[in-house]
């Protein structure tokens, strides 16, 4: 395993302004007991990002750099602390000796990045000391953090380690949707199964390969008319119109989008069986899992069925290095930590997702894990 021991004073970057608002984030509403909240700004270089660490019982917190034009520092201090304290159950879900962290760089994407900007911000993970290792998340790609990475060894999801995670990503989903048919249905195959996917980009598209190998019959739609037509041409999907995809009936609504794909109206409408998908934050709310389960559709727990990705980065900080076979069988076992949450959920009398934190939780408490 390579290096990742925490210094306890790590140096200060010359010109990142590293300043621990640990107690003002107490305050915010999504505050989870985080051990660790900062801000790093570098004016010259245009950084101003929030780094949250959630947990790190398990081991060092992982997870992406978003960025995204957020409207003021507070909104960019909650989606750090929601999206932390979600890594760590992904992490805990996925069996990955890691916790849970993410970093909000505020700036619009598609104006904002600069070379000096990704340095600076690697130059603040650094200076972390290893409590945090980041990567690429909504607006970052994976030149981006080649940037970072000039000035970090805590970092994942570069050219050099694993680059893009979503075909890892795709598997897992592919594998969760099969639990889930096995499942509800009580099918051992996907032929012949019917899918809606809402959303044909990275992993929506990647999946709808995997899903019409399995013999799946596809309906997709996308806000772009032409990544919708683009799986249709390649693996005979029909296409719908963004809104009617609710309406499809289908055994299976994959939402693999953006998310909140679930309230209170959409919920109604579904005419499927299972509601699996890559999306982060399918439910508008907790309660529309409950909501979900009232009308008898089994719903797969989006941070346990999407770590697929997360799953196979880790993978390259495996004391054995990283290994296509190890990654195959990792992002397939989802599929089995899926068929053990439905059980159980049925036995409690309680929804998947209740049981999915339930799981993460009894992982928390359990040193064993924090190992490979
Ligand atoms: P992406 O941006 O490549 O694809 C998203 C697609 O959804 C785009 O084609 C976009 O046009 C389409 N879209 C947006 N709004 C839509 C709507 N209302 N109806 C239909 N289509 C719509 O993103 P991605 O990397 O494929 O990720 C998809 C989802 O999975 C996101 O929620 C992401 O957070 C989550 N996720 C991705 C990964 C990964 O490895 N990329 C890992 C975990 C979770």
């Amino acid at each position: 395993m390579e290096a990742l021991a925490v210094r306890e004073t790590p140096e200060m970057p010359d010109n990142v302004e590293i300043t621990d608002i640990t107690a003002m984030a107490r305050t915010d509403a999504a505050f989870d007991g985080h051990e660790r909240v900062v801000r790093a700004v570098d004016p010259a270089a245009g950084l101003h990002a929030i780094v949250a660490i959630h947990d790190r019982t398990l081991g060092p917190a992982i997870g992406g750099c978003r960025m995204w034009p957020y409207e003021s520092e507070d909104e960019a201090l909650t989606d750090a602390l929601r999206l932390s304290r979600g890594m760590t159950y992904k992490s805990a879900l996925g069996n990955v000796p890691f916790g849970g962290g993410k970093a909000a760089i505020l700036g619009d994407p598609r104006t904002g990045k600069s070379e000096a900007l990704f340095r600076a911000f690697g130059r603040a993970v650094e200076a972390l000391g290893g409590r945090y290792i980041t990567g690429e998340d909504v607006g970052v790609s994976v030149d981006d953090m080649n940037r970072a990475a000039e000035e970090t060894r805590h970092i994942l999801g570069t050219g050099a380690r694993g680059g893009d995670p979503s075909p890892w990503t795709a598997r897992g989903v592919l594998a969760g949707i099969e639990a889930a048919v096995k499942h509800r249905l009580g099918r051992d195959s996907l032929a012949g199964t019917t899918v809606a996917v809402q959303g044909a980009g990275s992993v929506g598209y990647k999946l709808c390969g995997r899903l019409a190998g399995r013999g799946a019959k596809l309906a997709v739609s996308d806000i772009s008319p032409d990544a919708a037509k683009r799986a249709a041409a390649s693996f005979g999907a029909v296409t719908v119109a963004p809104e009617a995809i609710y309406d499809v009936e289908a055994d299976v609504f994959a939402p693999c989008a953006l998310g909140a794909a679930i309230d209170d109206d959409t919920v109604g409408r579904l005419r499927c069986a299972v509601v699996a998908g890559s999306a982060n934050n399918q439910l508008r709310e907790a309660r529309h899992g409950e909501a979900l389960r009232a009308r008898n559709v089994l719903y797969a727990p989006d941070y346990a069925i999407n770590a697929g990705g997360m799953i196979a980065l880790t993978l390259h900080l495996h004391p054995d290095g990283f290994s296509p076979e190890r990654a195959r069988s990792r992002t397939a076992a989802i599929g089995g930590t899926l068929a053990e949450i439905f059980e159980r959920a049925d036995r409690e009398g309680t929804s998947p997702g209740a049981i999915a934190d339930r799981i993460g939780r009894e992982r928390l408490a359990d040193p064993a894990r924090g190992s490979w």
